[in-house]
């Protein structure tokens, strides 16, 4: 029987064991805490056979449950230290495949070939946006992302128009997914103890996108200004990615008063405005 790594002692031991001094600015930190795996694990709805993508698994620690339910899992981890420490954590279960590599270069279609597959991960948080906006931009076949990230940039992915946490990142990711908030995870789950809180969202992706956009690059072009300067109106916001001449009539065709601010509109309203646009 193997331990759980998840597990202060048993974590400990194996960062002593192989002398692994912890990466700050590859956003190590490793869950200790049991409780938080299965969350995680029940969060993605893992069941036998599913093949999951996990990004950065440590030492193991969540690959493990992972493993543990039934999954295939892939993973990808930049640190080469952590490789021969995966080999060792991770001998014995033959449904895991250790991938080193940078997840924004790695060639994910080709390295995970199942469709669907899901996405599980506590996230290194320096590059939280650029990992799920990467994976979402390049349409793979996920069709679920469940990660832990800082919990700070989860209220801004699920938050409602009108809110202090609304802005460019909500939009994109409930462009492309349903995003719910699933539970809060103290700093006292991880070592070292992060200085920030988290949270496990699950994001379900959509078949289509929530809007009808005829031109996708202008819609983030469009949703980019209009949350540039959060104080100006719309009138004056626009003007920072859209001809002058083109905003008035826009506006005025998708029934938007420019008066407001970008934060107070909906994604119809987004997508009704950039569909206005030339
Ligand atoms: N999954 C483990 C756990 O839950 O304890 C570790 C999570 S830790 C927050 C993030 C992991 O991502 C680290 O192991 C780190 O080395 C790895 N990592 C950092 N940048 C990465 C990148 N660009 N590609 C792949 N892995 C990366």
């Amino acid at each position: 029987i193997k331990p759980t790594i998840a597990q202060k002692d048993v974590t400990k031991h194996i960062l002593k064991t192989f002398n692994i001094r912890m990466s700050k600015k590859l956003g190590q930190n490793f869950l200790v805490d049991e409780k938080i795996v299965r969350g995680i694990v029940q969060a993605a709805d893992i069941s036998p056979g599913d093949t999951v993508l996990e990004i950065g698994p440590g030492i193991g620690t969540l690959t493990q449950g992972l493993a543990e339910a039934g999954a295939q899992v892939v993973a990808v981890e930049l640190d080469l230290k952590l490789i021969d420490v995966l080999a060792e954590t991770l001998a014995g279960y033959d449904n895991v495949r250790i991938i080193h590599g940078d997840i924004l270069k790695v060639d994910i279609a080709a390295e995970v070939p199942a469709a669907p597959f899901k996405v599980v991960a506590n996230l290194p948080y320096y590059i939280t946006t650029p990992i799920i906006m990467g994976l979402l931009e390049a349409r793979l076949p996920v069709s679920v992302l469940v990660t832990m990230i800082q919990k700070e940039v989860a209220a801004r992915m699920v938050a409602c128009p009108g809110t202090k946490d609304y802005g460019a990142l909500s939009v994109a990711v409930q462009y492309f997914t349903q995003p719910r908030m699933m539970f809060d995870v103290p700093p006292v789950s991880f070592i070292p103890s992060p200085a920030v809180d988290s949270a496990v969202i699950r994001c379900l992706v959509r078949d289509q996108p929530a809007v009808a956009v005829a031109d996708e690059k202008l819609f983030f072009r469009v949703v980019k200004a209009a949350f540039s300067q959060r104080r100006k109106t719309l009138n004056n916001a626009l003007k920072t990615g859209i001809p002058a001449d083109q905003i008035q009539p826009a506006l005025a065709a998708a029934g938007i008063d420019g008066a407001r601010r970008g934060e107070t509109l909906s994604l119809q309203e987004f997508a009704a405005l950039a569909n206005c646009l030339k």
